[in-house]
């Protein structure tokens, strides 16, 4: 049997994959080698991908209600929906809810159909709720959504910073990649969060921050180095802070910053996913503008994505607050983009971010809702509003792999997507890489890609001729082209010597990066930022935050199906400090409720001394269709960082108090 190359379906590292298919649905995986994201290594989610390709589970045919149909009837039926909806309450009564499981052709198919043509810039992403405050910080600072290193210069750090992230179980080849070079040249590990995670246990030092401590540490560090002339930035007002740790560990840091001018901070949910993450992500940026630890190896602010393909669905235009291919909505802008697509029908402006999406959707302003590969029933902030909100669309369609998650039992039309291992197109990840993912069985039952869903209903709406693409070949030809008003507006997204590829050369496209390994904005600027004000209700007096598991991967929808994955956390667990637990009147193993203003869910009680006093940690994976109880995501309220509307997820108010 041959050897397939293709691209892990999970986080944001992109590991390569060689897959041989040994039967109809059975295949062996292996780390590729010559991926230069992962030089053959891949974590336990990567390495149990096999055990995920099965069928069970999958949503198989178009489906209207609990009816299965055909795919002439359940495309008609949402076009003609659609049609009927925007006669009657306009464009922007029109959503889509997108995801970064899709590929860059699916993205790029359905950020078209919407902006170019419904008219509404009403398309979201669940990357909204991942790294969008890093692209709000990038656009600050650099004037584009730019990533300006590579893993390479973790390599060539002397000074690694890890701020809320959870490398180890998060990025987990990333992690081998650190700990790798930290064997060859004694690289320097230092880990920026409230918790005492598995990589904070490994590395050479540990600080423990307050929650949404970043922007005052950072400033403080900044200022720090100003003092000993290592750094030259105009002071603001908050700049020189207490910074929010013991004296002797923050001298020390300065002194270990000090010394290593190669130096990384990577930065992920830990930093976003917060009501300042904006203001962090600058924070970051500004110490290495400041002290010229960016452009050079070995050295730059580090924003790792989570999913699998945010970084294509920033790429193409998948935010509500981005019109294509790194564009705005300045009137320049949005004359190129309108030429380029021939349309008339262009989305004025800026469309409604995730948060606010869902509230349109519970007052009636947004009526018809397509979700694509995500399940915002479980996933979303406030998640039981969210519920609530789905099922008062008066249409709601959902794209899916899965048949039944929570978020498709309220679905009016379900439509059979292609899943990993089936689609075909390509994926970009933290580094900027583009990589193919690769198809390695014929599609299962009547699924169909995204891409072709969307093209097919885009026809149906009279738009034929903008969606005639036969293969996702096509549509990132045409993607690639469109990159060129990028360039034009001075922007470094440029795939413009890839519109021309031949079916072959994208059939056998290596892996390769945009922007260069080091890519810098013509302009970069300092953006003076403060600590958000945290207001808490003293009835819920802990602070609640959320994550992952190491080998859980979103809603569980793929990874729940893998027995070994399911070994290392079988339920949902409460990580709470052994004290705090005690004061609650809670026991290691039984099992807590866990309050906020929002609702409750259960949780088994598991001690942890690493937990900062105060602080809980829950898992955000459970959900209905999976288990039951332990909905993470029913606790947390659904406020946003004023720039990037990314929810906070790791700062919540909370109690707990036995079952
Ligand atoms: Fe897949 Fe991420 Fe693991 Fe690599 S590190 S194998 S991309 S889950």
């Amino acid at each position: 049997m041959s050897e397939i190359r293709t691209t892990c379906a999970y986080c944001g590292v992109g590991c390569g994959i060689r897959a041989e298919v040994t039967g109809p649905r059975t295949v062996t995986i292996r780390g590729d080698e010559a991926h230069p994201a992962n030089f053959g290594r891949l974590c336990s989610k990567g390495t149990h991908l096999g055990e995920t390709v099965g069928l069970e589970g999958r949503l198989l045919s178009p489906m209207i209600g609990n009816q299965r149909t055909d795919w002439d009837s359940a495309l008609n039926l949402v076009a003609d929906r659609m049609r009927a909806t925007m006669a009657a309450h306009g464009p922007d009564s029109v959503a889509f809810y997108v995801s970064g499981q899709l590929l860059t052709e699916d993205y790029y198919a359905a950020n078209k159909l919407i902006k170019g043509f419904v008219g509404t810039a009403n398309i979201d992403t669940n990357s909204r709720l991942c790294m969008a405050s890093a692209v709000a910080a990038h656009n600050r600072s650099f004037g584009e959504d730019l990533v300006p290193c590579s893993y390479t210069d973790l390599e060539e750090a002397d000074l690694v910073l890890l701020v809320g992230s959870n490398t180890a179980w998060c990025h987990p080849v990333i992690w081998q990649r650190i700990e790798a070079a930290r064997e060859a040249r004694g690289t320097k590990i230092v880990v920026i969060d409230p918790r005492r995670t598995e990589t904070a246990e490994q590395a050479d030092m540990h600080v423990a921050i307050a929650p949404d401590g970043d922007t005052t540490l950072f400033n403080a560090l900044l200022h720090a180095l100003c003092e000993r002339g290592l750094a030259k930035v105009e002071a603001w007002d908050g700049l020189a802070c207490d910074p929010g740790i013991p004296a002797r560990q923050f001298a020390a840091l300065v002194d270990l910053v000090a010394a290593s001018p190669r130096m990384v901070t990577l930065f992920s949910m830990g930093a976003n996913q917060s009501t300042g993450g904006t203001d962090k992500g600058n924070a970051i940026i500004n110490l290495h503008l400041a002290t010229g630890r960016i452009g050079q190896p070995g050295a730059g602010p580090f924003s790792m994505t989570g999913q699998p393909n945010a970084m294509g669905g920033r790429e193409v235009g998948g935010l509500a607050n981005t019109l294509a291919c790194h564009l705005g909505f300045s009137e320049a802008e949005r004359a190129d983009v309108a030429a380029f697509w021939n349309t008339d029908r262009l989305c004025p402006g800026p469309g409604l971010k995730a948060v606010d999406l869902f509230r349109a959707i519970d007052q009636g302003r947004v009526r018809f809702l397509w979700v694509m590969a995500t399940n915002p029933a479980v996933s979303m902030p406030d998640a039981a509003f969210v519920r609530a909100a789905l099922a008062k669309c008066e249409t709601l369609v959902v794209s899916d792999v899965i048949a039944d998650t929570d978020t498709a039992r309220l679905a009016h039309v379900r439509l059979p997507a292609l899943g990993w291992g089936e689609k075909d197109g390509t994926v970009t990840n933290s580094e900027r890489r583009i990589s193919r993912q690769r198809a390695l069985f014929a599609p299962p039952g009547m699924a169909r890609a995204d891409w072709a869903i969307i093209a097919a209903v885009a026809r149906r709406l009279g738009h034929g001729g903008a969606f005639a693409w036969n293969s996702s070949a096509d549509v990132f030809r045409e993607y690639a082209a469109m990159t060129a008003l990028a360039a034009r507006h001075g922007k470094v997204l440029d795939l413009t010597t890839h519109a021309a590829l031949s079916d072959e050369a994208y059939d056998a496209l290596a892996p390769f990066q945009w922007g260069g390994r080091q890519a810098l904005a013509p302009e970069q600027k300092i953006v003076p930022v403060r600590p958000a004000q945290m207001h808490f209700d003293p009835a819920f007096p802990l602070r609640l935050n959320t994550g992952r598991y190491r080998d859980q991967w979103h809603t569980m929808t793929r990874t729940g199906l893998s027995p070994k994955l399911s070994q290392h956390r079988r339920e949902p667990l409460l990580e709470v400090h052994p004290e705090d637990a005690a004061a609650a009147g809670l026991a290691e193993g039984a099992l807590a409720r866990v309050r906020t203003p929002q609702g409750s869910a259960v949780f088994r009680v598991a001690f942890d001394p690493g937990q900062r006093h105060g602080e809980i940690f829950v898992p955000m994976h459970w959900s209905d269709a999976m288990a039951g109880d332990g909905r993470s995501n029913w606790l947390v309220a659904p406020n946003v960082d004023p720039v990037s509307g990314q929810p906070g997820f790791k700062n919540g108010a909370a109690l707990i108090e036995p079952v």
